[in-house]
């Protein structure tokens, strides 16, 4: 997917408030209706639709008007949200070509003023199986979160506070700079996927390295669960660097000794085929580790002395919560797991960085405006699917809710929290099914008086 950041340049604040209006909405709906992202976005004389018929020209929402008439952010709108933060926090200044593109990703250079150049990973989650997320919909039902809004943020979270940790425990990955919704950013590594080497000047030492990663990731209690030559990145000195992280698990899962015992199994494959090792001669002393092997070499798992639970500590640390951590997982191990077999078609060779080719996004930095005009109503007739369901949904979208509000960037966090407010204050109503108020003003005609009503509108007076 062409990646088209100069749009980014034009977009003013009414088309983020909108977009961002659009994003809040899909907590609760697949298709935002309309007129609710109106109300959310409270802009003046109906700016709204103005605004979301430019958003659809530029393919950030997809318009669908099967159900109800509405709006879903496409993957563009949800990378321009993401990417508009990282350049407000100062994170990087132009976004480059494309890199990568793995299952579910999708990887760009970018760099920052004084030319450093990093690796940007957006995750797709559904992307391949957003299909099965689709015919999975009366599971879902009550657990509306469960979009690939959700997914990806999750995969990104999840990849953010992994990186860290390992990084933390002297593992080879990269430096991991900075994480929101989507999108992480990294160290860009100066190598190339294992996949695209053909020859090795110690393919045994290589092979010894990488097995040892595997057990000692094992000792910290943890497994990658993709551990393959697509994953691995090798540099011109064949140095080592592990990358891809969201499908980690941990060595007290059910299936862990499965999962080990694959990743061990997938580097002994590519080594023996690419470069005809001999297993004998590897793997007795794998990388300082007293693990026992099999008469093939295979490390045990049973003989690794794990320690469960070491990494919480720092997972928790970067906002990974164990929620995080079993929502994701349900969702991978409900799908069918793949070979990763994008990245050798569409991987070109990685080249060194070209500032040339970077696209400098000079954002217009200033503060979204925070004040909803007077307009500014709740819309409570939204019957759709979602609304007006309770229990788990509810709790869930709360929590997500507060968990997205922190990962809010400060820049925004003003428009976030006017946002939030409107849209929580929608959905509340629509939940309670109370008659339609379509504005301050028709409340008034109506002369309504619950002390409901009354509270929000002190507080809609307030803004
Ligand atoms: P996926 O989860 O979709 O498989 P990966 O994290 O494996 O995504 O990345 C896909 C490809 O992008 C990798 O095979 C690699 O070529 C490239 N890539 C990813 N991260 C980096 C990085 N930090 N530096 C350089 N290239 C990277
Ligand atoms: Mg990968």
């Amino acid at each position: 997917m062409k990646l088209d950041v100069d749009v980014l340049r034009y977009l003013s604040k009414e088309d983020f408030r909108v977009l961002t209006a659009v994003e809040m909405g899909m907590r609760n709906h697949e298709i935002v209706p309309s007129d609710l992202i109106d109300r959310i976005a409270s802009l003046k004389h109906g700016g709204t639709y103005k605004v979301l018929k430019n958003l659809l020209k530029h393919k950030l929402l997809h318009h669908d008007s099967s159900k109800y008439d509405g709006f879903r952010l496409t993957y563009l709108g949800y990378d321009f949200l993401a990417i508009k933060t990282m350049v407000n926090r100062g994170v990087f200044t132009a976004v480059g070509r494309q890199i990568g593109v793995g299952k579910e990703s999708d990887i760009f250079e970018v760099a920052r003023e004084d030319g450093t150049v990093m690796a940007m990973k957006l995750h797709r989650l559904g992307r391949t199986s957003f299909r099965a997320v689709k015919s999975k919909r009366d599971y879902l039902r009550h657990r509306s979160s469960y979009n690939w809004l959700y997914l990806s943020r999750l995969a990104a979270l999840k990849e953010f506070a992994f990186m860290k940790a390992l990084e933390e425990h002297g593992f080879p990955v990269p430096n991991a700079v900075d994480c929101n919704r989507h999108c992480v950013v990294m160290s860009l590594i100066q190598g190339y996927p294992l996949v695209q080497v053909k020859q090795l000047q110690n393919p045994e030492t290589v092979f010894e390295t990488i097995l040892g990663l595997i057990v000692r990731l094992a000792e910290h209690g943890l497994i990658h669960c993709d551990f393959n030559e697509f994953n691995i990145m090798i540099d011109d000195d064949e140095k080592v660097t592990m990358i891809d992280f969201p499908q980690m698990v941990s060595v007290s899962h059910r299936n862990a000794q499965m999962y080990f015992d694959r990743d061990i199994e997938c580097i002994f494959k590519f080594f023996g085929k690419r470069f005809n090792l001999s297993f004998e001669e590897c793997s007795d002393d794998i990388d300082d580790s007293e693990v026992d092997t099999d008469e093939s070499g295979r490390p045990s798992f049973s003989s690794i002395t794990k320690t469960t639970g070491f990494l919480d500590k720092e997972l928790a640390a970067s906002g990974f919560t164990r929620k995080d951590q079993d929502d994701i997982q349900k969702f991978i191990e409900g799908d069918v797991v793949e070979d990763d077999v994008s990245d050798e078609e569409h991987e070109p060779e990685l080249c060194r960085a070209n500032i040339k080719s970077f696209n400098s996004l000079h954002l217009d930095q200033e503060e979204p405006t925070s004040s909803c005009n007077e307009e500014g109503q709740v819309d409570q007739n939204h019957h759709t699917p979602e609304a007006g369901q309770g229990g788990d949904s509810e709790s869930q979208n709360s929590s997500n809710e507060e968990e997205d509000n922190q990962n809010a960037d400060e820049n925004d966090a003003e428009l976030m929290k006017s946002l939030a407010k409107q849209r929580r204050r929608a959905m509340a109503a629509a939940r309670k099914g109370r008659k339609n108020i379509a504005s301050r003003n028709s409340y008034k005609d109506k002369g309504g008086k619950s002390s409901n009503n009354s509270k929000i509108q002190k507080q809609l007076s307030s803004w």
